[in-house]
């Protein structure tokens, strides 16, 4: 069943982004050649915690960080170490915030230094798309166009979607129905019907090279099975009578 939120549960979430927001603000200043990942986790953690709230991630099916920073081939779910971000690279970082049982959830790529070309581009493909997708969250749509917009731009400019880890309904836990992937799948049918109420966490992983990923020993990282790099944006965004409302915009 996929639950459709009251303005009141909507505003809650919206809390629950805006220190969401807040947080990415601390990050983006930290990401730097030179820094370890798990320096800025423990930034994240203590940001979220001061303002009230929880990280979502830490702990979920026992995940040891705050959020996942994502390098280069790391698709998803990098768990922050004593890695030291290097000239050049691509660092996706994930977090999720719980206030008063509600949650949200985003991801941003930012660039450690110069990017080359071919990195600006795929960073710049995957914001895109989850625009192109956020735009389809309107009323009497289905689910699969937030996918196809998604999938278009994604394929037109070269690139590919990771088909085997998808976006979620997200409100009073943090992966509710339905799934959201990031391309059309005409073995999911029937695609739900998008209603106002619905909160959706979606977020396109776009690779440079294959769609195919690997999990590492870990049990959590997620890399490209060619070791091209890729790129993961996510916002939670509530489906209104006026349109899309991105609650991790935090306004
Ligand atoms: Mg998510």
């Amino acid at each position: 069943m996929i639950h459709r939120r009251s303005l009141k549960e909507i505003d809650l979430m919206r809390l629950a982004a805006k220190i969401l927001v807040e947080t990415f603000h601390i990050v983006e200043k930290m990401i730097e050649p030179g820094i370890k990942t798990i320096d800025v986790d423990k930034a994240v953690e203590s940001f979220i915690t001061k303002s009230g709230a929880l990280p979502a991630f830490k702990g979920y099916r026992g995940f040891p960080c705050s959020c996942c920073i994502s390098i280069d081939e790391v698709v998803v779910h990098g768990i922050p170490n004593s890695r030291i971000i290097k000239e050049g690279q691509l660092v996706s970082v994930d977090i999720g915030v719980e206030l008063n049982g509600y949650f949200s959830d985003a991801a941003r790529t930012f660039a450690a230094g110069t990017l080359s070309a071919e990195k600006k581009r795929l960073l710049k493909v995957t914001r895109d798309s989850l625009c192109k997708g956020i735009e389809q969250a309107i009323e009497n749509n289905r689910v699969s166009d937030i996918s196809r917009a998604i999938q278009n731009l994604i394929e037109k400019e070269g690139f590919s979607v990771v088909r085997d880890l998808v976006g979620h309904g997200i409100g009073s836990s943090l992966h509710e129905p339905p799934e959201i992937p990031n391309y059309v799948d005409d073995k999911r049918e029937p695609q739900p019907r998008i209603q106002s109420g619905m909160v959706f966490a979606i977020e396109p992983m776009v690779n440079s090279g294959g769609s195919k990923i690997k999990f590492l020993s870990d049990g959590w990282t997620v890399v490209t099975s060619d070791r091209k790099p890729s790129a993961h944006f996510e916002h939670t965004v509530a489906v209104t009578d006026d349109g899309p409302d991105i609650l991790t915009l935090g306004r």
